[in-house]
């Protein structure tokens, strides 16, 4: 590794003015036991920190930056937009451009209302679907991150994985009383609690492909049947598609799996880069938020003409280029399977979970399909796992629990580069 003297530096100013020096707490880097590094500029696969080391970027903004940093027509789509005003606090054409597109490419997002981060989709997809079915409580499944909301801090994964506790101190137990937790692909333990709170349960809320404890695909039936007991009882089926949105295909995981949840929540790719969130879906469901119904909910910059600029941009590359979708997926099957087979020739002690361009490489023998088997990793070796990769010049997630993210702007060679760096580990130069 190269001198890391500035991020050093810092982060010691950061920690006297940002509580533990950052804005996200996974960019302490505490789960892998080391400072963190700042960053100052990326491009294409690759980010360069403020001592001028240069990394290839396997974060990529946690799943943003699906066609690589800084892409020309992205950056001068935000440009454009921002030269006719930063924002208006009034209604655009942009706005309709971007929920026309976001139609087009994911159906079920009948109507889609706007917001600034997933967080915020989440929460407002929440009390539309409490709003709606005049129900109180929701069923999230353990090990799935659905932002910072009060409501869904039980049992989430993430960030909160890496630390000593699972919850968050500061929810009141109120707050968390409504929530009610299930297994991830564990249809039976849905089937459990509606069944002990019938006509209770307003949502079902799941990352169609779980991605914060780690990759955790859905095993086959496992969505199915979710949608199955959900239109049983009446409450509605949320993905949260933060992640897989845009990702997974262009409809994201729905398309992908063939599933039309009630509601879906967006972000991340959304916004190319800007913060954006968006929450959608059934007609009849979402003519409960304001000003067509009761439910409240609103944002000073909800639908900012830069951001709208530039998530839309994003999202028209990826319409227009199928071949991103078949270059992705193919450096997926390359970087995952090779680790696989990797990790296998060097014994037990691992597996590898991925579905198209995330991927996790978790240190326990698996399978991990649910949060305990995902819990049974060995965070230790993945802190040296990181550190070695880094050595290497590979910029992985800084924890165990997290996805890495493939982009357009990827080549072989970075993913052989991960290979060789992998095999020089397993051959024992932890
Ligand atoms: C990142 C994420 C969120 C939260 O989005 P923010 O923009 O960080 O608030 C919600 N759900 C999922 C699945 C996520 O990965």
């Amino acid at each position: 590794m190269g001198k890391t003297d500035k991020s050093r530096a810092l982060y010691a100013r950061a920690q006297e003015v940002i509580p533990g020096g950052v804005n996200s707490p996974a960019r302490a880097f505490g789960a892998v036991g080391m400072e963190p590094l700042f960053l100052e500029r990326a491009e294409g696969a690759r980010v360069t920190d403020a001592d001028g080391n240069s990394y290839i970027d396997f974060i990529g903004s946690w799943g943003p930056m699906i066609l690589g940093h800084a892409r020309a027509e992205v950056l001068a789509a935000a440009g454009e937009a921002a030269a006719k005003g930063m924002s208006f606090g009034a209604a655009t054409e942009l706005e309709v451009q971007m929920a026309e597109l976001v139609r087009a490419l994911v159906p079920s997002m009948e109507l889609t209302r706007m917001v600034n981060s997933g967080t915020e989709a989440t929460m407002s997809a929440l009390r539309a679907a409490r709003g709606f079915t005049g129900r109180d409580k929701i069923i999230k499944f353990s090990g799935c991150y659905h932002g910072h909301v009060d409501a869904l801090l039980v049992k989430a994964g993430s960030g909160l994985l890496a630390g000593a506790s699972p919850d968050s101190a500061g929810v009141s137990a109120s707050c968390a009383a409504d929530t009610l937790i299930a297994s991830y692909n564990d249809a039976d333990s849905v089937r459990a609690l509606l069944k002990e709170h019938p006509g209770e349960v307003a949502a079902v809320i799941v990352e169609p492909v779980a991605a914060n404890m780690g990759v955790v695909p859905p095993e086959p039936g496992f969505l199915e049947t979710l949608r199955a007991l959900c239109d049983g009882d009446g409450a509605l089926l949320i993905f949260d598609e933060v992640i897989t949105g845009f990702r997974l295909a262009p409809g994201g995981a729905q398309e992908r799996y063939g599933i039309r949840p009630d509601l879906s929540t967006f972000g991340k790719i959304l916004g190319g880069g800007l913060p954006v969130g968006a929450y959608g879906g059934r007609k009849d469901v979402m003519e409960v938020v304001a000003p067509l119904g009761p439910v409240y909910q609103a944002g000073t910059l909800s639908g900012n003409p830069v951001s709208m600029a530039a998530g839309m941009k994003q999202l028209l590359l990826l319409k227009e280029d199928p071949g991103i979708y078949a270059h992705i997926e193919a450096l997926g099957a390359r970087l995952f399977g090779g680790l696989t087979q990797i990790a296998r020739r060097a014994g037990a002690g691992c597996c590898v979970n991925a579905v198209g361009s995330i991927g996790s490489l978790f240190f326990t023998d698996g399978p991990v399909r649910d949060f305990a088997s995902a819990m049974r990793s060995d965070t230790g070796r993945y802190a040296r796992w990181f550190a070695h990769m880094l050595g290497a010049g590979i910029l992985l997630a800084p924890a165990q629990f997290e996805a890495a993210f493939l982009s357009a702007a990827h080549t072989e060679a970075d993913v052989d580069a991960v290979l060789a760096a992998a095999e020089d580990f397993f051959a024992g130069k932890e």
